[in-house]
């Protein structure tokens, strides 16, 4: 018996019918004498819905008439299972954000979790209720409706389970858990049983969209514990937890890529303190988002730098490069496009020396050619053409052991 915070994805309360299996299951939680509070999403695509519509009517609509729209998603389906539930005999009762206690920052479109008020939840527990609670929605400090950035629903699911002190936080979704690579590109990807909160961060950043980064930034600082697993079936899932690759024997853990990559370099800048402070400062005041960045010979008068950015933002940086040409101070402006991003993640590189290395050499070996590089303690990233993406991830994912998830200690062929 305790408290368990649960959270079902759009695709899980799709329909009608699918409302009725994530009721049903609730029950038997209930039944095993759970206090229950259930997170779910907008069904189906209906938050992609009401964006089209708003697009239909501006391009560029008020941030704070959308998040009023998109709360509209999440509200129709926490009703429609807290009906489900009372008409199977079940005492239930949905909450928005705001009846939640959900505090956010004064952000539309992107608002960060404040503090949680759980007098209200903790009230309807205690008179025996399921409480129901839409996701990706809060209230700022002004009152105003707020969300908390698409894929926000997890985010209120593990914030609600470290406010309330669950016992545990459950995401449901139509995938059966965290894979070592994606399934669509690698056949033999296997589900991971358990994964560290470091290298389910890094996976979730780039791009593996099982989980919603912040909600495993969140887990990590209150060390939730957090368990991804299906809807649709009773398998055991992927347990999001505080282990190291020294403890589970893997070196790297999953295999992630990233298609959409734009290289930028900027030709002859000035090589003098404060370059690199401009010209990143001048981005970030334009919501350019910038990945790996490499700057050559500061020793020379000029230097060139070369950043990667998502395909999205190739327009926007444009602009704002060449509306700044005088005062930064750059020659010319090359990109390249068609390149994508390959990166392996483990915990266990922190221990093992000549990761990076092995990966280097996986990859001439299938005369894949390497762009740019970046790494952090657990992650090895490379920018590669496009055309051998797949290729990259697969020979990566053999070479480090995921295709059979043995325990590998020590990397091939080293
Ligand atoms: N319904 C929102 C979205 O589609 C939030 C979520 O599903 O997590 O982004
Ligand atoms: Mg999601």
């Amino acid at each position: 018996m305790g408290l368990i915070v649960q959270k079902f994805g759009g695709t899980s309360v799709g329909t009608i019918e699918r409302i009725q299996r994530v009721a049903d299951r609730i029950i038997s939680y209930k039944k095993e004498g759970h206090d229950m509070v259930v997170v779910v999403s907008a069904m189906g695509k209906s938050t992609d819905v009401l964006v089209d519509m708003a697009k239909e009517i501006s391009a560029n609509p008020s941030e704070r008439e959308m998040d009023m729209l998109l709360t509209t998603g999440e509200q129709v389906s926490i009703a429609l299972l807290s009906m489900a539930l009372q008409q199977k005999g079940y005492d239930a009762v949905s909450l928005t954000g705001w009846q939640a206690g959900i505090m956010t920052e004064s952000v539309h479109g992107k608002a960060r979790i404040k503090k949680l008020n759980s007098e209200r939840i903790f009230r309807e527990l205690r008179s025996g209720r399921v409480v129901i609670v839409a996701g990706f929605q809060g209230i700022s400090e002004e009152g105003e409706i707020t969300t908390l950035g698409r894929g926000g629903s997890d985010t209120t699911a593990v914030a609600l389970a470290a406010g309330l002190k669950a016992d545990k936080c459950e995401i449901f979704t139509d995938v059966s858990g965290v894979f070592t690579a994606d399934p669509r590109v690698v056949p033999t990807a296997q589900k991971l049983p358990a994964i560290s909160y470091d290298e389910m961060l890094e996976l979730a950043n780039l791009g593996a969209g099982v989980l919603h980064p912040r909600s495993v930034e969140v887990a990590k600082k209150h060390q939730v514990k957090l368990v991804v697993r299906s809807s649709f079936t009773a398998e055991e899932g992927t347990y999001v937890e505080e282990v190291s690759g020294m403890e589970t024997g893997r070196v790297v853990s999953g295999v992630a890529h990233d298609d959409d990559v734009v290289k930028i370099t900027v030709v002859g800048m000035p090589a003098r303190v404060g370059t690199l402070s401009g010209l990143f400062n001048t981005l970030a005041s334009n919501q350019v988002n910038v990945d790996i960045i490499i700057q050559s010979s500061y020793e020379a008068a000029v230097t060139n730098i070369s950043f990667t950015i998502a395909l999205g933002d190739l327009p926007r940086a444009l602009k704002t490069l060449e509306s700044n040409r005088e005062q930064l101070g750059f020659e010319k402006i090359d990109h390249e496009m068609g390149l994508a991003k390959v990166s392996i993640v483990g915990a266990g590189m922190i221990n093992n020396p000549g990761v990076a290395a092995e990966m280097f050499r996986q990859l001439a070996e299938q005369d894949i050619p390497i762009k740019m590089v970046s790494t952090s303690d657990i992650k090895v990233s490379c920018v590669v053409p496009q055309e051998f993406t797949e290729l990259a991830v697969r020979t990566l994912h053999t070479a480090f052991g995921l295709d059979t998830l043995e325990e590998i200690a020590i990397v091939h062929g080293l």
